[in-house]
This record gives C-alpha cells, sequence and structure tokens, in this order.
C-alpha cells in the first residue's frame, strides 16, 4: 500500500509528493529533522521532539514553518491516514528552495519545506534484538562541531555504521580525543555497579529527548547518574551498556570491539530502565 505523507501542508499519495532539485535540503542538506515513535496509535514524547525541532531551526536561523498546534494534528493526521499502531513518523523541514544552487541564504521570507512521513514497524517496543542486546565497535567520531542540531548532513554517520556492519557489528560507537561520543543514531551509556555513565551534554553531542526521559526516570528509581565522558576501555570494563533513542528506547549493548561487556547478556539496569520508560511513555502518549 502506498503512503500517504504530507507536503507543504497536502496530503498526497508518496509517489505523487515532489520537492525541487533546488531545495537547500537537496543540495546543501540545509535542514533539520525529527524522529517520533507511535506505539499504539499514540505518539511518544511529542512535546520533547517538537522544543528540539524549535531548538534547531533557532540555530540555523531557518523560520518554523507551522503554528505549534498544527505538528501536532499533522502527526495525527499522518497515523490515521496510514493506519499506523506501531511505528515512527519523520518530520524534516528545510530552507526550502531559492530557486538556483547558492551558498548564501535566500531571503528570509523563502517559504520553508516541510515533509513528513510514516514508517510502519509492528511490535516496534518487542524487537527481538532487545533481548539480545547489540554489538557495537568503536570508529573515530568525523562529524562536524555541531552535533547538538539535528541535521540531516547524515553521510557520516551512515559510513559508521556500514563500517560496523562490515566488522559484524549492530552499531558504531564514536570516538573523540579517546572518548566515546555517542553511537551513529543514539546516545550511550556504560552501567558500573549502580552508576549509570552517559556523556553530559554539549555541542559534541544530539541532547536525545530519550536521554532526558530515561535519565529522568532512573534518578526518579534512585538510581546514580554520572554524566560524564568515557573511553572504549572503560566500556568493555563496565558491568553494562546500552543506548537510548526515539525508536530503539533503551537497547542493551553487550560488546564493543569484540569483547563482551558484563557477562555478555544484556544488564539487569538496562533491562529495568526499558520496562520503566516504556511504561511511562505508554502512559503519556498522547
Ligand atoms: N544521537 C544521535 C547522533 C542521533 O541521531 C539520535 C537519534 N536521532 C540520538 C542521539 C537519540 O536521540 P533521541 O533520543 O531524541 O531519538
Amino acid at each position: 500500500m502506498s503512503r500517504i505523507v504530507y507536503l507543504n501542508g497536502d496530503y498526497l499519495p508518496e509517489q505523487d509528493a515532489r520537492i525541487s532539485i533546488f531545495d537547500r535540503g537537496f543540495v546543501m542538506a540545509d535542514a533539520v529533522y525529527e524522529v517520533v515513535s507511535v506505539l499504539g496509535g499514540k505518539l511518544i514524547d511529542f512535546a520533547g521532539h517538537q522544543a528540539r525541532l524549535k531548538r534547531s531551526l533557532d540555530a540555523l536561523e531557518i523560520g518554523n514553518p507551522l503554528p505549534d498546534d498544527d505538528y501536532l494534528a499533522m502527526f495525527r493526521e499522518l497515523v490515521t491516514r496510514n493506519e499506523i499502531t506501531d511505528g515512527m513518523i519523520y518530520l524534516q523541514v528545510t530552507r526550502g528552495n531559492p530557486g538556483d544552487r547558492d551558498f548564501a541564504y535566500p531571503p528570509a521570507d523563502t517559504p520553508q519545506t516541510v515533509v513528513a512521513f510514516t514508517q510502519s514497524k509492528p511490535g516496534l517496543a518487542d524487537s527481538p534484538a532487545a533481548a539480545k542486546g547489540w554489538k557495537v565497535v568503536t570508529e573515530p567520531d568525523e562529524r562536524w562541531g555541531r552535533r547538538d542540531i539535528k541535521t540531516t548532513q547524515l553521510l557520516y554517520p551512515s559510513m559508521a555504521k556500514m563500517a560496523a556492519k562490515a566488522k559484524g557489528a549492530d552499531d558504531a560507537w564514536l570516538v573523540e580525543d579517546g572518548k566515546i561520543t555517542e553511537g551513529t543514531s543514539n546516545n550511550a551509556y556504560i552501567v558500573k555497579g549502580n552508576t549509570i555513565i552517559t556523556r553530559e551534554l554539549s555541542r559534541d553531542i544530539l541532547h536525545g529527548i530519550t536521554r532526558a526521559a530515561v535519565l529522568r526516570l532512573a534518578r526518579e528509581a534512585q538510581m546514580q547518574v554520572e554524566e560524564r565522558g568515557f573511553t572504549p576501555e572503560e566500556a568493555s570494563e563496565a558491568d553494562e551498556a546500552f543506548v537510548t533513542s526515539a525508536s530503539a528506547f533503551v537497547m542493551p549493548v553487550v560488546a564493543i570491539d569484540g569483547k563482551q561487556i558484563g557477562n555478555g547478556a544484556p544488564g539487569k539496569i538496562a533491562a529495568r530502565l526499558r520496562e520503566i520508560y516504556l511504561d511511562e511513555m505508554r502512559k503519556t502518549a498522547i
């Protein structure tokens, strides 16, 4: 079945959605995006993702194309029209179409391009990978310096993902100045005893919406949280490891660079956090 997608105010069959070859998103990766999960037909942590969209747009001086309430209405319309029970909504906003290619930004009144589409993933929260855990390998972090802005410049994370797959792993953990920044599309954590360790917020990492929720819930559950960088060596000697993202939720990590972490099975704290997170998110889904 062809999807119904959103493009600049219209709901269209995916094959009818067209944008210009001069769109800044296409020629310059001058665009930001968000991914929101859908569980049981409802949106997970929608407000968090909408707030980060605004921060990304502000950081790049791209105007916000829609009134606040329109995003929620549009997401719900896409869920309904595509009969999504579990899955994701992808939203992208570009600086629009200046009608030619130029490094300078087009005039501020150039309309932004807004695209959104659904991805159906039945059983998203029951993924068999969560019971098995991911294997990661380290790769150098060769991305640009503003990783706190959620742009569509995803070529390097794609390359790192492919390098990981070539080594038989599920994902790469990126390393800069000897410390892990984050995964290709997720935030990275280790657990030592009862302490959860994850890199502090800065321009070096994306400020994950799932990260914020998981750390809040961990503190509420009396777990210790330390926000600091850690090395691959520290990770290989940790009791547990995991990653978080809007679509993987809390995903255990069981090996790094071929070395097993803990006993090589998903850890208790990761499993508990996954449960607490999914519970809370289902309760607060809209
Ligand atoms: N870091 C990077 C580089 C990402 O691409 C993502 C997911 N888009 C995350 C972290 C996790 O962010 P969130 O929890 O908001 O999905």
